[in-house]
């Protein structure tokens, strides 16, 4: 079976009413016919059939035994994180998500758990890094913003040969491009927010695993510590994920479209884009990823901020706006967004230069998409030529 019809089949028909969409059971409590005597439900902290029907569909996206859902990608994260104890080491991708850093180093480093960052592009990298405390690899691939990808297949045989869980954030590619369980990992979590919800109108975190044992560990947390997603929001998710393998496609495609436009374009100096032949690990890429996914970075020759910020700000289709993955263009400049709080240093040697411009392509036509960066790219032009002549 295909994912699209993998998809579609594995949003159940509801067995009381035969209603072809999963019903949203807005409730806290069931009724129970004697104490401790019920049907699978009794707190909806603990359950909710709403939330166990995502639940189950992206358990079996992602080819994993149970799956969960949050509050947030980052209650997702800080479930898996909550399986460590003290004294634990996690070993992460030194490109990582910005709040993930933040959860580990401010919150976690005060409750004993280490974490040290490697550049995993390299596997060799990881294998070098990892203690006799390493409990954890955390990857994120691609990356944000660079794009960069780390071999999950290598990096789950070093996890494994060394008795250490590997996570992926597989976040950017969604699971219809990329499936790590089956290359190896432990565990996957998202950020719903994006790909899978799709359509930029809510947060949700969600966790797989490729054991059931691993999995009860994940559920005990996940009522345990509380940050359940609600109903309403787990059947938007199951919604936009009905139409996730369709518009995955889409994003690819206009952004492998506009992709060889920026890398043609004489502004431009670097195009992060893992569809790119030139993208220094687009041959990983090409091996576990099938499509390139809808997140493009590029920097200017002119490593000027004041030029990136005028064209963020001028585009008509790309919104400027933080987050990725919806129906909707975002263009954002990760110096003064969603870097900011990173010394200049770092963020240069992550490659977030301060003319760096990250766009998340929509799904509007990529033509019209081509001809608002063409417009925008054109004024810029115009307006050096008349400061130079
Ligand atoms: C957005 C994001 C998160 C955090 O998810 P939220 O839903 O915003 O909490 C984690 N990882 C990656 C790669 C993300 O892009």
């Amino acid at each position: 079976m295909k994912d699209q019809t993998r998809i579609i089949h594995s949003v159940p028909v509801d067995e009381l009413t035969g209603a072809v969409s999963v019903p949203i059971y807005q409730t806290s409590t069931y009724v129970q016919e004697a104490p401790g005597v019920n049907k699978g439900y009794d707190y909806a902290r603990s359950n909710n059939p709403t939330r166990k029907a995502l639940e189950d569909i992206i358990a079996g996206l992602e080819s994993g035994a149970a799956g969960y859902a949050f509050a947030s990608g980052l209650a997702a994260i800080d479930a898996v994180v909550k399986l460590l104890n003290a004294g634990d080491e996690i070993l992460a991708v030194d490109d990582i998500y910005g709040g993930a850093f933040r959860l580990f180093t401010h919150i976690y480093e005060k409750f004993g758990i280490r974490v040290t960052y490697v550049d995993s592009t390299d596997a060799a990298n990881v294998a070098a890094a990892l203690t006799p405390r390493t409990r954890l690899i955390w990857l994120e691939s691609p990356t944000n913003p660079t794009l960069k990808i780390s071999d999950i297949r290598v990096i789950a045989d070093i996890a494994k040969a060394n008795g250490i869980l590997l996570c992926v954030d597989n976040t950017f590619a969604s699971p219809v491009s990329q499936k790590p369980l089956e290359l190896g990992a432990d565990i996957v979590v998202h950020s719903a927010t994006k790909y899978l919800a799709g359509h930029s109108d809510l947060i949700a975190g969600l966790v797989v695993t490729r054991t059931q044992e691993l999995g009860d560990r994940i559920k005990f947390i996940q009522n345990a510590s509380g940050a359940i997603l609600a109903p309403f929001d787990s059947w938007l998710v199951i919604r936009g994920i009905e139409t996730l393998a369709l518009r995955v496609k889409q994003h690819s495609e206009n952004a492998q479209q506009l992709a060889g436009f920026l890398a043609s374009c004489e502004l431009v100096r670097n195009v992060y884009y893992p569809g790119l032949p030139n993208h220094v690990n687009h041959h990983i890429a090409r091996k576990q990823q099938k499509f390139s996914g809808g997140v493009i970075s590029f920097d200017l020759h002119a490593d000027s901020e004041e030029l990136a910020v005028k064209i963020v700000s001028s585009t008509r289709y790309f919104k400027l706006a933080e987050s990725l993955g919806g129906v909707k263009s975002l263009i954002c400049h990760p110096a003064t967004m969603t870097h900011k709080s990173i010394p200049r240093e770092k963020r240069y040697a992550a490659g977030v230069t301060d003319s760096l411009i990250r766009l998340s392509v929509g799904l509007e036509d990529a033509e019209d998409l081509l001809a608002d960066l063409q417009e925008v790219f054109e004024s810029v032009r115009k307006e050096q030529a008349a400061i130079a002549g």
